[in-house]
């Protein structure tokens, strides 16, 4: 697969970023966030990286090593943010403590803290759009991973932008950086491919953190499943989103705590943080 030639189609098709836009790509040092970055930067876009210093030991040391000098190579500025300046904890033991206390799991746990301090941290450096990394087999792990916690309704936002008309998420102006996937449509193993091709000095490993979580588990099965079918499986659910979004309308408030957006009083990243 030519994967620049399907994130040209999925940025027009979707309308993700305009050239004017200033781009900011969360950068997690593995294969999908550099592609992106490094597609995004040889179409022309203002970009620069974002990264999130988890402090996972010399995994972490690594990727912020290889992200450094990846972006200085393409000339692009990078933002370290250190998750230890911010919370005074790395993730490790943030997990620890939340899986003890909520018997929250690693993946939700991570995925929480990780949105918030990219929308914080977006809007910090005064971007348009926040680009993630996210691929055809997040997607597709998404749609049946819902499916089987009898939780479809939770796909209802799915889609490579955040805020596309008639998904009633709001975009900027409501505390949200609009995030969008150019990876929506394009296969783990193009991309893996597309990297090796290209020579990326970066880290293949798995984070080293995500072990017996639901969604590592679904990984695993579903590598059984051909790129053909994860196709037909998120375009597919992709033809049932309007239906799924009637009725599931919800109001943005401001949290009561950190003043991010929030669809309740108190947003999910304070909820689990606050009882650390
Ligand atoms: P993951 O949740 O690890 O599958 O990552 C999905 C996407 O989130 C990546 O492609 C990145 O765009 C972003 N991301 C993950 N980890 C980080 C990080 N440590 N810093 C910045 N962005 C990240
Ligand atoms: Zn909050």
């Amino acid at each position: 697969m030519d994967i620049e030639k399907k994130v040209v189609e999925t940025i027009n098709r979707y309308k993700l970023l305009k050239k004017t836009d200033k781009v900011v790509v969360a950068l997690s040092g593995g294969k999908d966030s550099v592609s992106v970055l490094y597609i995004l930067k040889k179409l022309g876009y203002d970009v620069s990286g974002l990264m999130i210093d988890l402090k996972l030991g010399r995994w972490s040391e690594i990727h912020n090593e290889n992200m450094l000098k990846f972006c200085e190579e393409l000339g692009v500025p990078l933002t370290i943010v250190d998750l230890k300046e911010e919370f005074g904890q790395g993730i490790c033991f943030i997990k620890a403590v939340l899986k003890k206390q909520k018997n929250l799991t690693g993946c939700t746990v991570c995925g929480i803290i990780k949105r918030w301090i990219l929308n914080k941290w977006a809007k910090k450096l005064g971007s348009d759009k926040l680009v993630t990394g996210h691929n055809l087999d997040d997607e597709a792990q998404n749609v049946l991973m819902n499916f089987l916690k009898g939780n479809i309704c939770l796909g209802a936002r799915s889609s490579p932008a955040t805020g596309v008309s008639g998904d009633r998420q709001p975009v900027a102006g409501n505390g949200f950086c609009q995030r969008v996937k150019p990876l929506f449509f394009v296969a783990e193993n193009d991309i893996r491919a597309y990297a090796k091709s290209k020579k990326f000095d970066i880290l293949y490993d798995k984070c080293p953190c995500a072990f017996g979580t639901y969604r590592v588990e679904t990984r695993e099965w579903m590598s059984h499943i051909s790129d053909k079918e994860k196709l037909a499986i998120v375009e597919n659910f992709q033809k049932l989103i309007p239906g799924l979004r009637k009725g599931n309308v919800f109001e943005i408030k401001k949290c009561r705590e950190c003043g991010e957006p929030s669809r309740s009083e108190l947003c999910n990243f304070c909820k689990i943080m606050g009882s650390l």
